[in-house]
C-alpha cells in the first residue's frame, strides 16, 4: 500500500487527506498548531456564532457539493438567505445597492453619468499584450476609468483579497477577467458570451455560485474531516525536514516527545507558503524553496460584533457592505454574519463581522483589540447608524492572512512547478497556487489526490 504524508492540516490538506484515504493510500497528516482547519474556526457564545475567519463556502464546483454530501453533511448544511445576492457599497458614508442588472446600473447614483457611458466604448478599446503582466488598478483604469476603478473595483478587491488593485495582478489574481480581454478584446463582451457559453456547459459563474456553511458554522466541515481522518492525523506536529532517500521520502516533525521521522512515497506541501519557504527539503539536490517567504500575506483583524436589532438604523440585510478606500474609513467591509443564517444571534439581536488592516492598511492590525474594536464599532456607527455600544465582541487577527497574487506571481508558480519536476513525489496544493478562496482550497486537495492517485496508478 503507498502511503502519503501531508503537511499542513487547514481544508486543502484535510480535504487531500480524505480523499487519499478513501483511494486506499495510507495518509499521515502533519499539522503544526493544536486544532485541524487553518484559518478555518467557529465559536458559539452568548447565544451569538463567530467565524474568525471566512464565513461562507462559495459552490463553484460540484467537487464541493461531493464532498459534503460524502461527509454526510448535507443535512447540517445551510444556504444563504435568498437577499444574500443583495450588496452595498459605500458613498459619501451611505450605503447605496450593488446594481445587479444592466437597468439598475445605468440607475444607480453609485457611479456618474460618464462612467455608466464609458460601458460603452469599453469594447473598442485595445487588448493588452498576451505577455503583459499588468496591475488590476491600470487594466480597470484602461478600459473602465478612474470611477469604476474607486468605486467597484478597489472595495472589490479589499473583500475577495484585502487587497490593493495598484499591485495585484490582473493575469494571476483574476484570471478569467484577464482571459475575457486576450480572448474576446472586451470584458464587457466576453461576460456576455462566456455566460452563454457556460450556459451551455451548465456551469456556474462566482457571481452566480450558491454560498453556504452549517448549523454550527465552518468549523462543522474541518471537524468532521478530522473524525473521518482518526489516527491520521497528528497534532502539534510542524514538519521541518524532507528528505528524498532510495525512492522514498522521509518527513521529520517536531512532535512534544522529540523528533519523529517516516517513509512515504509522497508528500503534499499544503502549509502557507511563507511556511514552505522554512522547510529544509533534499531530493537529489536540495529543493529552494526560500523565495515562497517573498510572497505577500498582509495582516487582517476579523472583527464579529453583536448588536441589539433596535441600535442599528440600517436594516442590513444582504450579504453585506464593502468600502472604498477613497471613503476613508477604518474598515474594508462588513458582512451581515446574522442575515445569511438563522441561528447566528439571538432572538432581537445582529451579528455582523468587519474586516480592518489588509494591504490597504497592514498598520492598523498591530493596534490594541479595544482600539481595533471601537474603529469597527465607528464605521458601523457611521456608516450603518449604530446608536449604542455592541453587546458581543470577538477579536482574530491574523498577522499573515491572504496571499496576494501580485504582479509577478508567475515566478513564484515557476518555483513551484520546477519543484515537482525536479524532485518526483513531491506535490504543492493550497491558497497559495490554486486560488485563495476556500472553495478553492478544498478543490485543490480534491485534485492533488488524483494527481498523486495517477502518479502511482494504485
Ligand atoms: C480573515 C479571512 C477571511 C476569509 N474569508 C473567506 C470567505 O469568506 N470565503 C472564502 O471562500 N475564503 C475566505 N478566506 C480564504 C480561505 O479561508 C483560505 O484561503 C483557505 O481556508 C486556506 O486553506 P489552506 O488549507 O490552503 O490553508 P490554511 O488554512 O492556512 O492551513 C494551513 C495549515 O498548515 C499548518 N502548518 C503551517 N506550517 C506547518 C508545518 N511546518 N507543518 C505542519 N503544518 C503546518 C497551519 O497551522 C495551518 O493549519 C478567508 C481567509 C482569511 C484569512
Amino acid at each position: 500500500m503507498k502511503s502519503v504524508a501531508i503537511i499542513g492540516g487547514g481544508i486543502t490538506g484535510l480535504t487531500a487527506a480524505f480523499r487519499l484515504k478513501e483511494k486506499g493510500f495510507t495518509v499521515v497528516l502533519y499539522e503544526a498548531s493544536e486544532r485541524v482547519g487553518g484559518v478555518i474556526q467557529s465559536i458559539r457564545k452568548d447565544g451569538f456564532l463567530a467565524e474568525f475567519g471566512p464565513n461562507t463556502i462559495l459552490e463553484t464546483s460540484q467537487v464541493i457539493t461531493q464532498l459534503v454530501k460524502d461527509l454526510g453533511l448535507a443535512p447540517r448544511r445551510l444556504e444563504t438567505d435568498p437577499r444574500a445576492g443583495e450588496r452595498y457599497l459605500v458613498r459619501d458614508k451611505k450605503t447605496v445597492a450593488l446594481p445587479d442588472s444592466p437597468l439598475a446600473f445605468f440607475k444607480t447614483r453609485l457611479f456618474s453619468t460618464s462612467t455608466k457611458l464609458r460601458l460603452f466604448i469599453e469594447p473598442f478599446i485595445s487588448c493588452a499584450p498576451a505577455d503583459l503582466d499588468e496591475p488590476l488598478s491600470e487594466f480597470v483604469l484602461r478600459r473602465l476609468g478612474r470611477e469604476f476603478l474607486d468605486y467597484a473595483i478597489n472595495p472589490m478587491v479589499a473583500g475577495v483579497y484585502a487587497g490593493d488593485p495598484t499591485r495585484l495582478s490582473v493575469r494571476h489574481a483574476f484570471p478569467k477577467l484577464w482571459a475575457l480581454e486576450q480572448r474576446y478584446g472586451s470584458m464587457i463582451l466576453g461576460q456576455i458570451l462566456g455566460a452563454r457559453e457556460r450556459k451551455r456547459r451548465g456551469g456556474v459563474s462566482k457571481a452566480n455560485a450558491p454560498k453556504f456553511s452549517f448549523d454550527n458554522g465552518l468549523s462543522v466541515l474541518v471537524e468532521t474531516l478530522q473524525a473521518r481522518l482518526g489516527n491520521s492525523v497528528r497534532l502539534a506536529s510542524p514538519a521541518h525536514r524532507v528528505t528524498r532517500k532510495n525512492g522514498r521520502w522521509t518527513v521529520t516533525a517536531q512532535t512534544v516527545n522529540g523528533e519523529t521521522q517516516a517513509a512515504y512515497d509522497a508528500v503534499v506541501l499544503a502549509a502557507p507558503a511563507y511556511k514552505l519557504a522554512e522547510l529544509d527539503i533534499q531530493a537529489s539536490q536540495r529543493v529552494d524553496l526560500s523565495v515562497l517567504r517573498e510572497i505577500y500575506y498582509p495582516p487582517v483583524a476579523s472583527i464579529v460584533l453583536g448588536y441589539r436589532r433596535a441600535d442599528v438604523s440600517h436594516p442590513c440585510l444582504g450579504f453585506g457592505m464593502l468600502i472604498p478606500e477613497v471613503e476613508k474609513c477604518n474598515s474594508l467591509g462588513v458582512i451581515f454574519s446574522s442575515a445569511l443564517f438563522p441561528n447566528r444571534a439571538p432572538e432581537g439581536h445582529i451579528t455582523l463581522t468587519c474586516y480592518i488592516g489588509g494591504a490597504r492598511a497592514p498598520g492598523l492590525v498591530a493596534l490594541d483589540n479595544d482600539k481595533l474594536f471601537a474603529l469597527a464599532g465607528q464605521d458601523i456607527a457611521t456608516v450603518l447608524g449604530a446608536t449604542r455600544p455592541p453587546v458581543f465582541q470577538h477579536l482574530t487577527k491574523y498577522n499573515k492572512a491572504i496571499p496576494q497574487y501580485n504582479v509577478g506571481y508567475g515566478r513564484f508558480k515557476a518555483v513551484m512547478s520546477d519543484a515537482e519536476a525536479q524532485a518526483p513525489g513531491l506535490f504543492f496544493a493550497g491558497h497559495y497556487r490554486d486560488g485563495i478562496s476556500l472553495g478553492d482550497s478544498l478543490v485543490s486537495g480534491h485534485e492533488i489526490a488524483n494527481r498523486i492517485h495517477e502518479a502511482f496508478i494504485l
